[in-house]
């Protein structure tokens, strides 16, 4: 079945939905990838990251928040107005498709130093927000626990 990408008024597409044998998943906020529009850029990147990583590893990464349609602010968020920044999940030992922080338990501090080293190797970041200072280049930023931040040059 062909799949229509919705666009939004700047051009830019709707991250897919994440289909069955995708290796992410998605979550944020709103739902439904109303917040998952992309830059050409961000599309390429996650699109590249999540092919490298399907052949490491069986489990899904969570992306979240990327932009909302036409550039609208995120209510008390002065970021991801442009496509080029994206909110991405840890992963978890177990795989579950669920948050975690960086001081659970449950959080995989190994393939998380991963697949933020394939962002940094397959797209062109600028910068990394996330607060487990044991994964290199990561810069320290409140309320930056349960997720990582990648900014992205355009
Ligand atoms: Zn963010």
């Amino acid at each position: 079945m062909l799949e229509v990408q919705l666009k939004d008024a700047r051009g830019l597409f709707m991250l897919p939905q994440a289909p069955e044998d995708a290796g992410y998943y998605v979550y944020g906020t709103p739902g439904g990838g109303a917040g998952q529009y992309a830059h050409p850029t961000m599309m390429t990147a996650i699109l590249r990251v999540e092919r490298e990583w399907q052949a490491i590893d069986k489990r899904k990464f969570g992306v979240g928040n990327i932009s909302r349609a036409g550039g609208l602010p995120y209510k008390g968020h002065a970021t991801h107005l442009t496509g080029l920044e994206v909110d991405v999940r840890p992963v978890r030992k177990d795989g579950q498709e669920t948050a975690v922080y960086w001081y659970n338990h449950e959080y995989d501090q190994d393939a998380t130093a991963k697949l933020i080293e394939l962002f940094r190797t397959y797209a062109p970041v600028i910068l990394v927000y996330f607060n487990d200072n044991k994964i290199p280049f990561v810069t320290h930023m409140l309320d930056h626990d349960h997720h990582f931040h990648v900014k992205l040059r355009g």
